[in-house]
């Protein structure tokens, strides 16, 4: 069953999603997400001019192989946009395979491992008492799970807040934006965050916060250690990510949990958080780290290391996306949760 056709749609009301869909001969289609925020045409490109005219006439059926081929073939290997590539292949060929199946891809990766996948909700404020009130919103719509984020006083704009309370883009398309930024602000005013949300909203729900990678190590270990009593489910990306090392000094001085790797996309980004246990979540998903095939490998590190999962799930990531990862989180045995924003419904 070889396939036919590959192509490369970019598409998607008010923004870019690129989904790559593969045929076969007997007319079975599969689709993959390529959406890499900010940088969508690289990806585009990188599948129109590069990947699409090796797959047509190719197995549909060897995923494992073609993955190993586009991966070692193409001699540059890793970064975001062969990564995120690979991974629309990836997806792809795993929905054809489970459509060839007549069983969904949860089946093929081993079955349930539980009877439902905990998601997280997004609630941002600009001021404590809005930020209250949109806790209260997604407790009341039945979330157990709920990460806060909130404007800090003398700081124009922060990070993770913004006027749309649906939507959300951690990499702001093709013009990134030039904000100030004040850490001390920062870290004097984010454990009161986190108290009033713990006084309002009890601790009977996981509440979850981003750093946006804007700490350095000592800075992070100093927050870790100034909020334990809010008991957070995690601390996610406290300083920037390519330093693995920098972790260390978090993990010396912190019992906070921390999650990591929404920027990752390969294993070799994260082995050694993982085999040092510096995180206790990793954060990769199946468009930007190689699809399934290589998120359930980086997921296994994993689990030999006791850490969790948590994967990427923000809204620049297309719902064909969500579904991959809500496929990997029914199946895995080291789930944390998943991150879940609101597609419109367009
Ligand atoms: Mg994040």
């Amino acid at each position: 069953m070889n396939i036919v056709d590959a192509k490369v749609i970019v598409t998607c009301p008010g923004r870019n999603f690129v989904t790559l869909k593969l045929t076969t001969e007997d007319g079975i289609s599969g689709v993959g997400d390529a959406t890499l925020n900010g940088r969508e045409l690289a990806v585009a490109s990188y599948l129109r001019d590069h990947v699409c005219p090796l797959l047509v006439g190719r197995a549909a059926d060897q995923i494992e192989d073609t993955w190993q081929y586009l991966y070692r073939g193409g001699y540059w290997r890793r970064g975001p946009v062969t990564m995120t590539a690979i991974g629309a292949v990836d997806v792809a060929l795993w929905d054809i395979k489970a459509k060839v199946a007549g069983l969904p891809l949860f089946q093929l990766l081993g079955g349930r491992s539980r009877v439902g996948v905990t998601v997280y909700g997004h609630a941002n404020g600009g001021s404590i008492p809005e930020l209250l009130e949109e806790v209260a919103r997604y407790l009341d719509a039945g979330y157990r799970a709920v990460r806060v984020q909130c404007g800090i006083p003398g700081i124009d704009s922060t990070y993770g807040v913004s006027g749309d309370k649906l939507f959300y883009e951690p990499a702001h398309g093709a013009r990134p934006a030039e904000t100030t930024w004040s850490s001390e602000r920062y870290l004097h005013f984010i454990p009161k965050v986190f108290d009033a949300v713990r006084v309002k909203h009890g601790f009977d729900f996981h509440m979850l916060h981003d750093v946006h990678h804007r700490l350095t190590p000592i800075e992070a270990a100093r927050l870790g250690k100034s909020v334990e009593e809010y008991a957070l489910f995690w601390l996610e990306d406290p300083i920037a990510e390519e330093l693995q090392e920098g972790f260390r000094i978090i993990r010396r001085h912190t019992t906070t949990p921390l999650a990591v790797g929404e920027v990752f996309n390969s294993i070799w980004d994260c082995h050694l958080l993982i085999a040092e246990q510096l995180i206790d979540y990793i954060r990769t998903n199946a468009t930007h780290a190689g699809g399934v095939t290589h998120v359930r490998r980086i997921f296994q590190l994993a689990d030999l290391h006791h850490v969790r999962t948590g994967s990427h799930g923000a809204t620049d990531l297309s719902p064909v996306s969500l579904a991959a990862s809500l496929h990997i989180d029914l199946s895995v045995p080291n789930f944390g949760i998943q991150e879940s924003m609101r597609h419109s419904g367009l």
